[in-house]
């Protein structure tokens, strides 16, 4: 295990932004993981886990504490009764190459999860998922290492309190427990998930026969929408969706006519209708952007993307952490002012003045 200085971050997160690590090193094994966890224990360091860096934004300062990158390597199938197969793999392994082998295998489960950055031992913390399909539907076990027990832990699904974007590993015992390896249970004898319009139309109205065909529709359908992170920095969704009451709705709907044209209120009306569980509405946040004349405003090197306002990219491919902080900082405060909604950032935010928003 070696701990390097003064490591840069900009190019280990796909937002491409971020300054330096004061100490940094990469993690091979999990064994490694644990080491380097020791080490900042002994040497009274604050620590932090990357994986992929597709949902971690750094500041521009320097990150006075050890940066523990993971890159354990290693993947496991054993088949089990009934066609299932257990698939674990190490937390380094790079989540879309594991989609890939998995269909490749033409085991189903997780191909509509297809063309997410990020690595394994991310997958649980968030309850990753895509087009229907979430980590929580397959998942069977994860070891973790527990920081305050200083032990090595095992959680079925039942331990894992997952919900949308939600698990115990990011609500209440955030920062405990660093993800090992995870335990997925997939199905050589599968069908195809749920039926989308955009995935019917590349399928020519056909059922997908095998994953990797799926994997294939769903691959291409996401970088129609948005270019890989490798050529567009950005962290996904940038804002979480918003969760009100039918005042809080009506509220907006009531704020927004003074400000949007006709055509875009009755866009944002039938949309918000559609969510409405109780009295609870769920509004999808990049169409509120979208109405707001948010798509394509842009501060510095940052911007919204023009076709899907929930997305923050680096624009330039030379934003600063700063760009992207005071961008989404304008448009917190702009909705705020005017539909009274707060919204949160779905990413993590690291040194920032208001830090881990
Ligand atoms: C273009 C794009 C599209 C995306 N699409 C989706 C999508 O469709 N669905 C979706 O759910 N997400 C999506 N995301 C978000 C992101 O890809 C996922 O959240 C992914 O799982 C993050 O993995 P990572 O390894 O990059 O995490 P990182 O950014 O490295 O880490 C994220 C957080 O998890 C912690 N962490 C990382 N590894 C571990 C570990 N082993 N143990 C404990 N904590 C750990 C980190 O400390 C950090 O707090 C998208 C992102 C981008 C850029």
């Amino acid at each position: 295990m070696k701990i390097q200085q003064q490591v840069s971050l900009k190019n280990l997160t796909t937002m491409g932004v971020g300054g330096k690590a004061q100490h940094f090193v990469v993690a091979h094994t999990s064994k490694d993981i644990i080491d380097a966890i020791l080490y900042a224990r002994q040497n009274q360091l604050s620590w932090r886990v990357l994986g992929g860096g597709s949902n971690s934004i750094f500041s521009d300062n320097l990150y006075q504490g050890l940066v523990i990158h993971v890159q354990s390597k290693g993947i496991e199938f054993k088949p089990q009764t009934g066609g299932k197969v257990h698939v674990i793999a190490e937390a380094g392994e790079v989540w879309d190459d594991l989609v890939e082998t998995c269909c490749r295998k033409k085991l189903w489960g997780i191909e509509n999860m297809s063309a997410i950055p990020g690595l394994v031992g991310a997958l649980p913390i968030e309850n990753v998922g895509a087009y229907g399909q979430e980590c929580a539907d397959v998942f069977v076990s994860c070891q973790a290492y527990d920081v305050e027990e200083d032990k090595i832990v095992t959680f079925l699904k039942d331990d894992c309190d997952f919900g949308y974007r939600h698990s115990r590993f990011n609500s209440t015992d955030a920062g405990r427990y660093v993800v090992l390896s995870v335990c997925l249970e997939l199905d050589e004898n599968g069908s195809q998930c749920g039926h989308y319009p955009d995935v019917e139309a590349y399928l020519g109205g056909q059922e997908a026969q095998d994953p990797l065909e799926m994997r294939q529709a769903i691959s291409s359908i996401r970088f129609s929408k948005l270019p890989h992170w490798d050529d567009l920095g950005s962290a996904g969704s940038f804002f979480k969706n918003i969760i009100t009451d039918k005042q809080g709705y009506l509220a907006s709907v009531t704020a927004l006519e003074k400000h949007i044209s006709a055509e875009n209120l009755e866009r944002y009306k039938n949309v918000c209708e559609r969510f409405v569980l109780g009295d609870s509405y769920k509004i999808p946040t990049g169409l509120l952007l979208d109405v707001m004349g948010f798509a394509g405003y842009q501060v510095g090197g940052a911007a919204m993307y023009e076709t899907q306002a929930l997305i923050m990219v680096n624009k330039t491919g030379q934003a600063k952490a700063e760009d992207i902080y005071n961008l989404a900082l304008q448009i917190q405060q702009k909705v705020k002012q005017l539909t009274g909604f707060e919204l949160k950032i779905e990413p993590h935010m690291i040194g920032f003045k208001e830090d881990e928003k």
